[in-house]
């Protein structure tokens, strides 16, 4: 009998397992339900597209379910999964452009279907904001953007990493952009005197940001925007783009028996199995280890539904073979996250200082600007720079980096490798790391930080 693999979602996570499951044990029958109409297509690159850099939206596909279905994978688009039956092993499938319903069985699933946004709860919000999650929403809102007026008034609200990159590609394209965030600071994964270094830079490069305003109402009339109305005033508007929060979408698995972390997203051991026998599940709906502290944690990045796409896959490839499991193992992150926004780099990796206070760490945390090139050079550019060690131990436990040149990209890399590795201060300031002049100073940032750490926390050798 064939055995039979049904993944439920189309993209990063579940393109990357089924592939891999193709490749691997042509015994086995891959099939794939995609809600929407493309498969294998870079998310990451929709604000790009939005903001005109990228001209057509079939440059973000990476593989499309003709090219799949030529490699030997089933694949239907148009395709929602509505409820799983882990007892009978199948899934109803619904089709979208005929409403019919149908049992898909499998032998095993692979649950991958991303995260969904969490639009505000406030009138006007579900009619008149645009959320950007899916690439046709992507497509959408480049179309109901070429509507409006070249100098039209966009508000979008959520100034988290998406957010921002929205708001620079809209100013990119001439409009007026307005960013809104109910917290108090842009980019909340970075500490906030890091987060001021961004702010600053967007409202240099003409986002006015509005930080500390709580969203109340859209307001529209004639199926057009007119208004913001937040708690500290109306802001005048042509459009708004929502960018709040995105949760995994966890129901549907949840109701088939699969155990919830803390954080919310679905529980799986590290061969990315759910606490449901023949149920895997990989991507934005899961939740992994911080291997810095220990803690569990919903990280919805691209970088890791790669990687657990292809851990499930080595996994599911060994089970349907009947042996017990496969060699690899996702053992976790450290929190590791870079965007580039107005032209300045953004990156952070490890522990902020608000998680070590909140998790009870003991650490000291140093701050310091430089440059990004040997300073004699013109334009060596500048790099902010936050770290972070435990005491006691000297352990490296976080980087923050923001700057306008200088490897900051490079950079984390490296503070992220140091991180993961488990390294003390007191060792990264003997990494050889390379230099020249282009590139940096003789010492390189992170281990003028280094050296500061070792300094603060009067740990030895100190250079
Ligand atoms: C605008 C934007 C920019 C981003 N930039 C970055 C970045 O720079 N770096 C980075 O690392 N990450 C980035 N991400 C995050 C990254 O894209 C996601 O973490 C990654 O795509 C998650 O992969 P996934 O396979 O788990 O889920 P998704 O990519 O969301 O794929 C899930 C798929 O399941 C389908 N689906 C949903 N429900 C069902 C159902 N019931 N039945 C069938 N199919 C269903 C969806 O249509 C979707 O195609 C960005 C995300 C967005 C939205």
């Amino acid at each position: 009998v064939t055995p039979r693999l049904l993944v439920l979602g189309g993209d990063a996570a579940g393109m990357t397992a089924a592939s891999h499951v193709r490749r691997s044990a042509p015994e086995v029958e891959v099939v794939v339900m995609e809600r929407g109409p493309y498969t294998s297509y870079s998310m990451c690159g929709i604000p790009y597209y939005v903001g005109g850099l990228i001209e057509s939206a079939s440059d973000l596909v990476v593989r499309t379910p003709e090219e799949h279905r030529e490699a030997g994978i089933v694949v239907h688009t148009h395709s929602e999964a509505r409820s799983i039956d882990a007892e009978a092993r199948t899934v109803r499938v619904v089709d979208l452009r005929d409403g019919t319903e149908r049992e898909e069985p499998y032998d095993a699933l692979l649950y991958a279907v991303g995260a969904h946004p969490t639009l505000p709860s406030v009138p006007g919000a579900d009619e008149h904001g645009f959320g950007v999650r899916t690439l046709d929403e992507g497509v959408r809102l480049r179309h109901a953007l070429s509507r409006l007026q070249p100098d039209a008034k966009i508000v979008v609200v959520g100034a988290g990493y998406i957010g921002i990159e929205l708001a620079e590609a809209l100013v990119q394209r001439g409009y007026r952009a307005v960013l809104l965030d109910r917290s108090a600071q842009v980019m909340k994964p970075l500490d906030p005197e890091m987060a001021e270094y961004v702010e600053k830079r967007l409202v240099e490069f003409g986002i006015r940001v509005s930080m500390g305003e709580e969203l109340l109402e859209v307001r529209g009339s004639d199926g057009r925007v007119t208004a913001v109305v937040t708690d500290k005033g109306i802001h005048p508007a042509d459009f708004v783009i929502l960018s709040a929060s995105s949760r995994p979408s966890v129901g549907m698995a949840v109701r088939a028996g699969c155990t919830l972390g803390d954080s919310g997203a679905l529980w799986v051991d590290g061969r990315m199995r759910t606490s449901v026998p023949g149920i895997w599940a990989a991507g934005d709906v899961v939740e992994s280890v911080n291997l810095v502290d220990g803690s569990r944690h919903n990280v919805q990045l691209g970088t890791h539904a790669n990687k657990q796409g292809k851990v499930a896959g080595i996994d599911l490839v060994a089970v349907l073979r009947g042996e017990e499991g496969g060699d690899a193992t996702f053992d976790g992150h450290v929190g590791t996250a870079i965007t580039k926004v107005c032209e300045w780099e953004i990156a952070r990796t490890g522990l902020t200082e608000r998680e070590c206070v909140d998790g009870g760490i003991d650490y000291a945390a140093v701050h310091f600007s430089g440059t990004g090139t040997a300073g004699y050079l013109s334009d060596p550019g500048i790099v902010h720079v936050k770290m972070l060690a435990e005491a006691g131990t000297g352990r490296l436990l976080g980087a923050q980096l923001v700057g306008n040149e200088g490897g900051v990209g490079k950079r984390i890399d490296v503070a992220a490798t140091w991180c993961q590795l488990r390294l003390t201060a007191q060792e990264a300031q003997f990494i050889d790391l390379a230099y020249a002049p282009p590139f940096g100073g003789v010492w390189d940032l992170l281990q003028i930080g280094a050296r500061k750490l070792v300094g603060q926390l009067g740990l030895s050798p100190q250079l």
